[in-house]
Formats: structure tokens, C-alpha cells, sequence
């Protein structure tokens, strides 16, 4: 089971994990755990003060304050507590010297940022197996660095699985036999030469996913502030439904567009042993939430979800000289150059014209490694562009599916700049504006009648 950052907020919500836990006593079970929320922006922020000699002190005692009043305020046995509370204070102590240790001269080091913002699932380890020992359940913090193995890629590490697999299993294996359970750092690995790594932001889903992949786990429980993977995020649309099944693509396609619900990797270790994920609200426990498994139980061809993915840069590359191949070639020549990969891409024509829509942050790098291939006829870029991903299997079969979107989008006032479906008819994604995202997803989730109805009761 994996507890989100909001899901583990203050003690009052910590108290409700060891409740949760204590529903399931019946099976074994690990828990993974995210930072308290707020912890891993502060870190993050922390770091960035840090490189260019700003004070970083804030940011440390909100971080400081916050964990020692959820602490008190988790009540148990006086010793025991001071015992945690000593805990704490040593990873603090630690935290504070490698903030001190950020050389003050602007380079950025991925390597020392993963250290640094892994401190937040350090830190709440340790109160979430405080407050289960305390409530009678036998449970130890377990650092994730000593089960996960993964590359040197820094800030977007990969689990190595078969060597994770290995150390896991027997570490984990191990407190299950003594009956103790393992609560474990989500987020975060480490190299095989020991460095601290992170699995890019939001990597609790993933740990989750390949911890379970290590154990044979039965099913991942992933608890989190919202009552499933919805129709859309409902900060956007107060009236977006729970999906009650989805598949491990379709559930991968909504978070590679954006639903930060789930990270966008989780599904991948669960699919290698087909376990079933189920996406629940730790606030409401009785409500089934979203089970995600290989299989498409719901096979309607319905819609199941639109999702937007924003800050992104349209990329128009026109040579009229030249082919669309020769101009293709050039483009993914440089997109693996430099590892990016495109959320959209596009052409339809017999001269070199493509388009092709990628993260706002990698613009720059991007442009001067298509350049580096050759000179173009004209190369333009527009940035704060989004994509809209309407998303579910088999979607192209859906009488209507397009005219439905487009009158929707059109009747908005929503300008298309670039349209795109996949070759595994499970998504079709809609370039537009940042500014008109949220109209937008409005007018779609509506036009595509995916709201609420009076009877569901969410
Ligand atoms: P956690 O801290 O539990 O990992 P996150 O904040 O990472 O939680 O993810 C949950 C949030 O994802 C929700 O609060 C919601 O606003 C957002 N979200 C975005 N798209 C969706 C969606 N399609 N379904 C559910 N939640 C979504
Ligand atoms: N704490 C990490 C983050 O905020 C990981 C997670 O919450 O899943 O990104
Ligand atoms: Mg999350």
C-alpha cells in the first residue's frame, strides 16, 4: 500500500494510515510512503537557494517544525518517542550539512539535489512506523537506497529490476517473517556505487509498483486525496466522475498526459507480473475506487478520461526542398540526441513539414540539435501550448467521437493547432493554447457527457 503526501499531511492523517493498516491485518503488507506534502517543494526550493547563496534557513525550519509537532502530536509512550524524536533530529543534522555543503556558485548538480530532496521520505518514515508502533502494530522505517537499485540518471532514476528484486525480497521478506511491517521511503533509490537517486517527482506510485513486483505482491493499493482516477481532474471539474476500471495503458496514457494521480511509470512493473493496481481515497475507505489490471474489463469503447498536459512548446519545421522523410529523419535524429521525447508529432504533407510538440524546458536543447543536423528552410517555435487527451480503448470506434470533441472545443472558442490520433487507437490529442486549457476541459468533459450523474453518488 502506498500513502501519498497529503495522505500522510499531519498527524491526524498519519493516525488515519495506521487505522487503514489495521483493516488489512489480514494479509502481509508493506507500506511506501510519500513526504509529508509540502516537504519535497521545500527541499526542492531549499536546493535551488542554496546553489546561488541565498539562505535556505526558511525552508529547513518550516521542514524542522513541521516534523516535530506531528510527532508530539502523535502522542505514544514518552521514550519511545524521544527515541524517534533523536531519530529525526539526526536526519535533520544531516540534511542541514549537505545543504551547507551546495557550493554557492550556480552550477547545478542533479546528483546533489536527489540527496537533498530525498530527505522528505526519510523524515516521514520514521513517524508513520512511530504511530503504527504505538497503536500495537510492529512496524520498522526502511530506506529505499538499501532496495532499490537504480541507473545514474539523477532526478528521473530507472529501477536496475532484477538486482532490486533481489535485495528487496529478502530484506522485506525477512520483516514479514518477524511479523514487523516494513514502511518504506517512497520516491527515491539509489545507485549501484551507493549515490542517492530520485525517480522524478511523484515517484511514490512507482516505488509502490516495483516493490510490489519484487514481493509477488497480490494487489498495490495506491491511497491518495481523491476517490479514484477520474474523468478529469477534479480541481478543474467539481462534477468529474470515478472511473471504476481502466487498463494499464489506458491508465499510462492518462498520466503521460498529465493526471498527476499516478506517475507515469507505475504501471510498468505491475504489468510485467499483471498485478492489479486500485487507486483509493484514504479519507473514504469503503468507496471501491479504480482497479487497473492488463485487461479491459469495461469494454464499451467509451471514453474514460480527458486530461490536459501544459507548458509545452509546438515546434513547425518547414523545408520545401526536401522530402518529409529527410526532414523526419533529422528531426528524430535530434529528439534522441538529446532524449527527448515528443507528446505529439505531425505530418501531412509531400514536402518537409513537421510538427512537433515537447516539454517548454527542453525548447533550446531541442532546436539546436535539429540544427546541428543541417540547415532548414524555416524552423519556428510557439511555447505555452497544451495538449488535451481524450483517452480510452478503442475510442475511434465511438460514432460521433470527433464531431462530438470538435463541436465542444469549436462552440468554445477554442482554437486547434495541431491534432493527433495513436496508432493504438486508444488516444487523440488536441494542441491548443495554455490560456484556453480550462475551457477547454470544460466543454469537452461536458460535450463527451462524462459528468457526474445525480444518481452516483461519489
Ligand atoms: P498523492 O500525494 O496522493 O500522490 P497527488 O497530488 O500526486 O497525490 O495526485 C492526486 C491529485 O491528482 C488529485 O488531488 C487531483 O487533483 C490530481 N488529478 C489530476 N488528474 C486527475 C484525474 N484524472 N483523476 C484523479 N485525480 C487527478
Ligand atoms: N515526495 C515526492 C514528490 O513530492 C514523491 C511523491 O510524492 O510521490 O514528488
Ligand atoms: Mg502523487
Amino acid at each position: 500500500m502506498k500513502f501519498g503526501g497529503t495522505s500522510v499531511g499531519d498527524a491526524s492523517r498519519i493516525g488515519r494510515v495506521a487505522e487503514i493498516v489495521s483493516e488489512y491485518v489480514d494479509y502481509s503488507q508493506i507500506v511506501v510512503v510519500s513526504a509529508m506534502s509540502g516537504t519535497t517543494d521545500r527541499l526542492v526550493q531549499a536546493y535551488a537557494n542554496a546553489r546561488v547563496g541565498e539562505s535556505w534557513l526558511e525552508e529547513f525550519q518550516a521542514i524542522e517544525s513541521g516534523h516535530y509537532a506531528a510527532l508530539e502530536q502523535l502522542g505514544g509512550k514518552g521514550s519511545e518517542r524521544e527515541r524517534v524524536k533523536a531519530k529525526l533530529a539526526e536526519i535533520l543534522a544531516e540534511l542541514k550539512q549537505r545543504l551547507e555543503a551546495v557550493p554557492a556558485d550556480g552550477t547545478m548538480s542533479h546528483q546533489q539535489s536527489d540527496s537533498i530532496v530525498s530527505f522528505g521520505e526519510r523524515l516521514s518514515v520514521r513517524l508513520v512506523a512511530f504511530c503504527l508502533n504505538t497503536r500495537g502494530i510492529a512496524a520498522q522505517a526502511v530506506e529505499a537506497t538499501e532496495l532499490i537499485v537504480t541507473t545514474s540518471d539523477f532526478g528521473d532514476a530507472e529501477p536496475l529490476l532484477e538486482l532490486t528484486e533481489r535485495r528487496s525480497k529478502f530484506r522485506l521478506e525477512q520483516l514479514l517473517r518477524q511479523g514487523i511491517t516494513p514502511i518504506v521511503t517512497g520516491f527515491i533509490g539509489s545507485t549501484t556505487h551507493g549515490e542517492t537517486t530520485t525517480l522524478g517527482r511523484g515517484g511514490s506510485d512507482y516505488t509502490a509498483t516495483i516493490i510490489g513486483y519484487c514481493v509477488d505482491a497480490e494487489e498495490v493499493i495506491i491511497w491518495t486525496d481523491v476517490p479514484g482516477v477520474m474523468t478529469t481532474d477534479p480541481r478543474v471539474v467539481s462534477d468529474a466522475r470515478t472511473i471504476q476500471s481502466l487498463s494499464y495503458d489506458e491508465a499510462a496514457d492518462l498520466s503521460h498526459f498529465g493526471a498527476k494521480v499516478l506517475h507515469p511509470l507505475t504501471m510498468v512493473p505491475a504489468s510485467l507480473k499483471n498485478t492489479p493496481i486500485r487507486i483509493k481515497n484514504s479519507f473514504r475507505v469503503e468507496a471501491p475506487g479504480t482497479l487497473i489490471t492488463d485487461s479491459i474489463i469495461d469494454a464499451s469503447q467509451t471514453v474514460k478520461a480527458i486530461t490536459p498536459k501544459k507548458d509545452l512548446t509546438l515546434i513547425s519545421i518547414t523545408d520545401t526542398r526536401r522530402n518529409v522523410l529527410e526532414v523526419l529523419t533529422q528531426v528524430g535524429a535530434a529528439l534522441a540526441d538529446c532524449g527527448v521525447t515528443p507528446y505529439l508529432m505531425t505530418h501531412a504533407s509531400a514536402i518537409g513539414s513537421v510538427s512537433v510538440v515537447v516539454d517548454m524546458a527542453k525548447r533550446e536543447v531541442l532546436l539546436k540539435a535539429i540544427e546541428s543536423h543541417g540547415k532548414l528552410e524555416k524552423i519556428r517555435s510557439e511555447d505555452d501550448i497544451s495538449i488535451i487527451a481524450i483517452v480510452g480503448s478503442g475510442i475511434y470506434s465511438i460514432p460521433g467521437l470527433y464531431a462530438k470533441a470538435f463541436t465542444a472545443l469549436s462552440g468554445s472558442g477554442v482554437k486547434f493547432l495541431a491534432i493527433a490520433s495513436d496508432a493504438s487507437q486508444r488516444s487523440l490529442s488536441i494542441a491548443i493554447k495554455n490560456d484556453d486549457t480550462y475551457v477547454a476541459i470544460r466543454s469537452l468533459h461536458q460535450g463527451l457527457q462524462l459528468i457526474r450523474t445525480e444518481d452516483e453518488n461519489e
